[in-house]
C-alpha cells in the first residue's frame, strides 16, 4: 500500500479526543525538535508538547510518557501515527486495527492507530509565529494557573526581540503575538508591550496582543499598531468566576472588551474562556453567545488539571463529547452573529492547536 492510502487523518472528532486526553507519549524524543515547555497561562511549567498537523487540522499535546496516547514514527513513512492505548479484559475484543502489546490474558491492552499526521516545527512557542510571553509572573492568582506558583522570569526588551529575530529566521513567520501575567500592574504590562511595538512593527506581519484588560488600553494598542486583541473572561460562571480569579473584574474585561471591538472591529478581538472549572454547557453557551453579540470571539479552552494547583478549584478535562457540543454551539453562534475564526491573523485562533477552532476544524 502506498503511503496515502496508509494514513488516517485527523478530523474533527479524532481532535475532540485527543484534546480531551492532552497530552501524549512521544517513544523517539528525536521525533521532538525542540522540545516545548510552556510558559503561558494553566499549562505554563509543564514538561513540552509537540504539535502535529494531519488533516489540514493541527493539535498540541503535552509530553507525558504516562499517557494513554502514544506517537511513534511509521515504518517506511515520514509521518507519524498517533496510537490509543486500550484495556480489554477479553482478549476476542481487539479492536479493528490494533496490535498487541501486552502478554497478560486477563487484562490485555492494545493500541489502536487513531491518526497520521507530521511534527510541526516550531518558531517560538508554537508553529507560524513568535508567541512570547513576557512575565511569567503574575500579582493574581487564577486557581487553575501555575504563573503565579512558578512567579518566572520576566523578559528584557532585547531577550523578547532576539526570540521574535530568532523566529523569523526560521520562518516563515506568519504572526508575532504577545501574552503576558502580570508583574506589578496591568498598565505595567501595556507599556511593556507598547516599548516593543516600533520593533515589531518593523517585520511587517499581523501582530496580537493578549494580556489583563486596562481601561484605555485598547486604544493605545490601536494607535501603537496591534491587529488583534484579547481579554481573557476565562470562566463562565460568575460565583465560579469569583471564586477561581480572585482579585478580577468580569465587568472590567467585557467593558474593554467592548471598547476594543469599536476600535478593532468585530471579529478582531478574542476571549480565552476555559472549560472544566465546574461551568455548566448552558452558562459556557450564554458567555460564548453575550460576547458574540459584542463581536468578540471566543476560544473555548479545555482547562488541563494542574498537579500545582491540585485541590485548589475543581478540574476536570472536558470529554470528547463535552468538546464536540461545545464546538457545535460555537459554530451555530459564529454563524448567526457572522464572526470568522477562521479568519484570525493571530493568537489562539490561527494557531488553533489547543482549542476546537470553528471554520479550521469543521
Ligand atoms: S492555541 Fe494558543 S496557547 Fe495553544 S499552542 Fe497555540 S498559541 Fe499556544
Amino acid at each position: 500500500m502506498s503511503q496515502k492510502e496508509n494514513q488516517i487523518p485527523m478530523t474533527a472528532e479524532i481532535k475532540a479526543l485527543l484534546l480531551s486526553v492532552g497530552s501524549a507519549d512521544v517513544e523517539d524524543h528525536k521525533l521532538i525538535l525542540p522540545t516545548l515547555k510552556s510558559t503561558a497561562g494553566p499549562s505554563a511549567g509543564s514538561s513540552g508538547s509537540v504539535f502535529i498537523n494531519s488533516g489540514g487540522r493541527r493539535v498540541r499535546l503535552n509530553i507525558d510518557q504516562n499517557a494513554p496516547l502514544k506517537i511513534r514514527k511509521l515504518p517506511e513513512s515520514d509521518e507519524i501515527g498517533i496510537y490509543l492505548a486500550e484495556n480489554s479484559s477479553e482478549s476476542s475484543e481487539n479492536a479493528s486495527g490494533s496490535t498487541e502489546s501486552s502478554p497478560d490474558s486477563s487484562e490485555k491492552s492494545f493500541e489502536k492507530l487513531i491518526a497520521t499526521g507530521k511534527i510541526e516545527p516550531v518558531l517560538a512557542h508554537c508553529p507560524d509565529q513568535a508567541y512570547i510571553n513576557l512575565s511569567e509572573k503574575c500579582i493574581y492568582d487564577c486557581k487553575f494557573c501555575s504563573v503565579p506558583i512558578l512567579q518566572g522570569h520576566t523578559k528584557t526588551k532585547e531577550e523578547s526581540l532576539k526570540i521574535v529575530r530568532n523566529a523569523f529566521e526560521k520562518g516563515p513567520m506568519k504572526a508575532i503575538s504577545i501574552t503576558s501575567g502580570v508583574e506589578k500592574t496591568p498598565e505595567g504590562e501595556l507599556e511593556r508591550v507598547l516599548e516593543l511595538m516600533p520593533e515589531l512593527k518593523k517585520y511587517n506581519v499581523p501582530i496580537g496582543i493578549s494580556i489583563y484588560a486596562v481601561s484605555g488600553g485598547s486604544k493605545k494598542l490601536k494607535d501603537a499598531g496591534v491587529s488583534e486583541v484579547k481579554y481573557n473572561i476565562e470562566v463562565a460562571d460568575p460565583e465560579i468566576f469569583k471564586d477561581v480569579c480572585p482579585g478580577l473584574s468580569k465587568t472590567d474585561v467585557f467593558a474593554e472588551l467592548e471598547e476594543a471591538v469599536s476600535l478593532f472591529g468585530r471579529g478582531n478581538v478574542y476571549s480565552n474562556l476555559i472549560v472544566g472549572l465546574g461551568e455548566t454547557d448552558e452558562s459556557a453557551e450564554q458567555t460564548v453567545e453575550k460576547l458574540a453579540e459584542i463581536g468578540v470571539i471566543a476560544c473555548i479552552r479545555p482547562i488541563y488539571e494542574n498537579a500545582l494547583r491540585k485541590g485548589e478549584c475543581f478540574m476536570k478535562r472536558p470529554s470528547k463529547e463535552r468538546l464536540l457540543k461545545l464546538f457545535e454551539m460555537q459554530k451555530r453562534i459564529s454563524e448567526k452573529y457572522d464572526l470568522h475564526p477562521e479568519k484570525s491573523e493571530t493568537m489562539c485562533s490561527l494557531c488553533s492547536g489547543c482549542d476546537m477552532v470553528p471554520g479550521r476544524d469543521d
